[in-house]
């Protein structure tokens, strides 16, 4: 039974909303149309409705492929308590009830019938549903399929059979995997270069977006939590060492912190995280361990006091943060230190040659989103693949830093660098850049070279921020084996030697740059 009902009264009448989500429309437009299409949108976006509304508008039967049989079990339970016939077979259910199903589906009562992959791939099944000649095949997770996704499940790449072997059924898939090279791949194989990617959901309009350098953190994060006081957030840390320093830095100066990571007892973290739903104006002090599976809608704030892993991690830890809907705030603090620390995380991490390096990669679009000099909207967007206008709400827009031409003092920077044979860190760079008479440039007789005090006219906090920039826009990198020292890498090289110039966002000198308090 096919339902004539246009998609937006379908919409009410089978499924009770009265309105599409925005990008819902036209997912469910190009699957009504029998467009192969790879949907990439955010869990809690609605995918489901994005093919239950055009299975119950096609003529014939939807496959759905779910590796999670707990999944297909609520999916279905709440089709039928909506009145909508659909089915599902897996192993953890009874057989008397797989065959009800199966006769649901074979006489065409169910509209929709929910498999694993590998149950859906025996030659019995696929030889049943060729007889059925189903309408569209939905693959969920369908990042599953791809050995570039950190999820790859050798049972799913023999849904690239599905192509061929049912040429009529339109192929719908999801995911909410950000990376291109996984989503390319996706399409690749599902598809055959027929059928397109659309991307939605990941605007978050009601979070404003804010990066800062990290000068001193904890006037950073006192400035930015005292007009907040009554209000829930989280303050997330990289060790665990540092939740504990932070949450009780901040319970002396009167908030209500509470620290949260893995090595806290079971009972300490189920207090602390009762207290956080319970109470207002917590201050969640915490690692990544925090936040999974933590529904608190009016979570006003999220503060980063550390790089995070990349741009998707940023994007799911800053998600927690307003899911209400109500204005909420993103601040994002980094330093060189930082960038430092995530190499090191990666190098150390192990793995292959090409893994680390894309997880580099990573990394760096987070490091070219921090240093951006337009909206940050539009760029957290532009890395999931969605277009935006500026949103006139973020530290950028409200406050545009200039691009100013760093040539003269990149070149500077460069030559200390070179000069001191590329085996120091920043913090001596500085000190010979700005002529300082440290132990170490006493003793290397770095008070001899040509570039020493040529940059005294700046201060540390100038300097600084011109490294991160350089590092961060791949003019210089992080020699991790080496003690961190800094390297020109090509596109460096070509400033040191006057054939390229150097633009950089202007460059705002703070007094506390030149603290002498460690990075967390
Ligand atoms: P996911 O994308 O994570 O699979 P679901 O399909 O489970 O998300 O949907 C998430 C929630 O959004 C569900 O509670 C669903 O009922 C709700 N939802 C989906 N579409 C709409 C809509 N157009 N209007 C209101 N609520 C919706
Ligand atoms: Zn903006």
């Amino acid at each position: 039974m096919t339902i004539n009902q246009a998609p937006q009264a379908l919409l009410q009448s089978a499924f009770g909303f009265p309105a599409f989500r925005p990008g819902q429309q036209e997912i469910v437009e190009r699957l009504i149309n029998r467009t192969n299409t790879l949907c990439v949108m955010p869990t809690g976006f609605g995918k489901s409705l994005c093919y239950q509304l055009p299975a119950l508008m096609a003529d014939g039967l939807t496959v759905v492929v779910s590796p999670l049989v707990a999944l297909m079990d609520d999916q279905v339970a709440g089709l039928l308590a909506n009145g909508i016939d659909a089915a599902c077979i897996h192993s953890g259910r009874d057989r008397a009830t797989n065959v009800d199903d199966w006769m649901r589906v074979r006489d065409g009562r169910a509209k929709l019938l929910y498999l694993s992959p590998e149950r859906l791939m025996t030659e019995r099944m696929l030889a049943q549903l060729d007889r059925l000649d189903p309408a569209m095949f939905v693959v969920d997770e369908a990042h599953c399929i791809s050995k570039w996704g950190a999820s790859f499940r050798p049972e799913y790449e023999s849904l690239s059979a599905l192509h061929d072997r049912f040429p009529n059924a339109t192929l719908a898939a999801f995911t909410a995997t950000a990376d291109m090279a996984t989503r390319q791949d996706i399409a690749a194989k599902l598809f055959r270069g027929r059928g397109d990617i659309v991307v939605h959901g990941f605007d978050r309009p009601n979070l404003r977006l804010e990066v800062e350098p990290k000068a001193d953190w904890r006037r950073q994060l006192v400035d930015f939590l005292e007009p907040r006081r009554n209000r829930a957030g989280i303050v997330y840390c990289l060790s665990r060492r540092l939740t504990e320093e932070v949450a009780t830095f901040l319970a002396e100066r009167g908030f209500r912190a509470l620290p949260y990571h893995a090595g806290l007892s079971p009972e300490t973290r189920r207090e602390n995280q009762e207290t956080f739903m319970a109470e207002d104006g917590v201050v969640m002090v915490a690692t990544i361990a925090f936040g999974m599976g933590i529904d608190k809608p009016d979570v006003r704030f999220v503060f980063h006091l550390n790089l995070p892993a990349s741009m998707e991690a940023y994007y799911q830890e800053i998600g927690r943060a307003g899911r209400d809907g109500n204005p909420a705030e993103v601040q994002l603090l980094y330093g060189l230190s930082d960038i430092r620390m995530r190499r090191q995380f990666i190098d150390q991490d192990g793995g292959a040659e090409d893994h680390k390096n894309r997880e580099h990669k990573r990394l760096d679009s987070l490091l070219a989103y921090c240093e951006t000099t337009q909206c940050r909207r539009v760029s957290l967007l532009a890395y999931f693949g969605e277009q935006t206008a500026p949103c006139g709400n973020c530290d950028i827009c409200l406050d545009p830093p200039e691009v100013v031409d760093g040539t003269t003092e990149a070149r500077k920077l460069f030559a200390a660098i070179r000069e001191t044979g590329a085996r120091f860190g920043a913090g001596h760079v500085i000190d010979v850049l700005r002529g300082t008479a440290s132990d170490k440039v006493g003793q290397r007789q770095h008070d001899q070279l040509p570039s020493f005090a040529t940059g005294k006219d700046r201060g540390k906090s100038y300097w600084q921020g011109l490294i991160r920039q350089a590092v961060a826009g791949g003019y210089l990198w992080i020699d991790i084996e080496n003690y961190g020292s800094l390297k020109l890498t090509d596109k460096g090289q070509a400033v040191d030697d006057g054939a390229e110039r150097f633009f950089s966002r202007e460059i705002r000198e703070t007094k506390s740059g030149r603290s002498r308090r460690r990075d967390p």
